[in-house]
């Protein structure tokens, strides 16, 4: 069985057992049961993801930043990737957060389960900033110490720093730099591998976790579970069906059933494997062969669009963050769904093209407006679906980013339908 299907599996099995001991009543040894053995293992299986967080992040929003530069190269053609990834970004992560705050799946989540999940993690979340003025707000973004807002679990002040540190590795010029690349590359490899690791032990935590809630709560639990699942799905066809097509069809000079109908072949590669990276070479034959994108253009957009543009990580990512303060009862103010907007975009930078890439990301964004990370572990059991479903999002992206470039350079084929 593939990891996927084991957690699946590990979900239903936690479900299924959960509400069976709920609805016999539970008796006194077996919520010794659940205290002593099931919670504890979810808590091993979480505290040690979290630990990859920090160098994943850091490792990868540089390579991130690097990766965008070495395109500086190309001159005109990445500043138009850049900037048509940034809008189109923004536009989706804008359509989930609108969903979740407009049908509010986590509203009504029961008080007890909110506090079973936080004991069952007991990781401090860190404490949302709340600076006096918009002025300290904007400074606090950027620490003073990077290692201190490391030390502080300050992923925010984080992220901008390994930003900005991408930039001065660009500004240094790849000569000087090369060694240091290599550095933050192996970084980036061995936490992946690291997290691949713990992985393996996801089905087992994700079963735990979800045992011990559906036999202490019952239902009530699933059935936010499926609506938070639900406006993930809509979100995410809205733009893909919705945005994309009107892109395409107003600057892309395709209509958008003959656009969907040549990347078929890319998107359906997406769904199966959940992972923008191992779709890459059939990105690039679509994108070519049937999109008719000059080579230099397509060959530059996707494999740069592998990793830095993820439209439909990035809705996720915001999506899963509202959500889950939702649940939380994690009151957030503007300027925090501001803050999520922007880490969400840029998590659609940082993340690997690879299938639950954004799971650090998450927990970085879930930490920096003060969500209890523990969260992560309630939608763990369907991630996998809304995986295949947000990668078919990014893959299109890059290939709809590509054709709009290819045109906006006046260089496009003449596609015949
Ligand atoms: N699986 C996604 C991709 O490869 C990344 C993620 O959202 O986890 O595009």
């Amino acid at each position: 069985m593939t990891g996927h299907r084991k957690i699946i599996g590990g979900f239903v099995a936690g479900a299924a057992l959960g509400l069976a001991i709920h609805a016999s009543g539970s008796t006194q040894a077996l919520t010794g049961f659940l205290d002593w053995v099931v919670q504890p293992v979810g808590r091993l299986f979480l505290r040690l993801l979290f630990m990859s967080v920090l160098p994943l992040v850091v490792s990868s929003l540089i390579l991130g930043v690097s990766e965008m530069g070495d395109a500086a190269r190309l001159g005109r053609v990445a500043v138009k990737t850049l900037a048509l990834t940034v809008v189109v970004t923004g536009i989706s992560v804008l359509t989930g957060l609108f969903a979740v705050e407009l049908l509010r799946p986590g509203t009504g989540f029961p008080v007890d389960v909110r506090e079973a999940l936080i004991k069952s993690g007991t990781l401090p979340a860190t404490p949302p900033a709340a600076p006096a003025n918009a002025a300290d707000r904007l400074l606090n973004l950027l620490p003073q110490n990077p290692f201190k807002a490391a030390a502080d679990g300050d992923v925010l002040g984080l992220m901008f720093f390994s930003l900005l540190f991408g930039v001065g590795i660009l500004m240094a010029g790849r000569e000087k730099t090369a060694t240091l690349l290599k550095v933050f590359e192996g970084i980036f490899e061995a936490s992946m591998g690291f997290v691949g690791l713990v992985m393996k032990l996801a089905p087992l935590g994700v079963g735990c976790l979800v045992l011990n809630l559906t036999a202490r709560f019952g239902y009530e639990l699933l059935a936010h579970l499926l609506g938070y699942a639900a406006v993930v799905v809509g979100a995410l066809a809205f733009h893909q069906f919705v945005t994309y097509s009107a892109l395409v069809q107003a600057f892309g000079g395709m209509s958008a059933v003959d656009f969907f109908r040549r990347t078929r072949e890319a998107m359906i590669t997406a769904f199966g494997t959940s992972s923008s990276s191992v779709t890459l070479p059939i990105s690039l034959k679509v994108c070519e062969e049937d999109l008719k994108v000059p080579r230099d253009v397509g060959r530059f957009v996707l494999t740069v669009g592998a990793s830095a543009n993820q439209n439909g990580t990035a809705l996720y990512e915001g999506v899963t963050a509202l959500f889950l303060a939702q649940c939380f009862g994690v009151d957030l103010n503007l300027g925090q769904k501001a803050t999520v907007l922007m880490l969400a975009v840029l998590g659609g930078v940082g993340t690997a093209g690879v299938p639950g890439g954004s799971l650090p990301m998450l927990m970085a964004i879930l930490g920096s407006i003060g969500v209890p990370v523990e969260g992560v572990l309630l939608i763990l059991g369907i991630d996998r679906f809304l995986d295949m479903c947000r990668t078919v999002l990014n893959v299109t992206g890059d290939l709809l980013i590509a054709v709009l470039v290819g045109r906006w350079e006046g260089r496009a084929r003449r596609v015949q339908a």
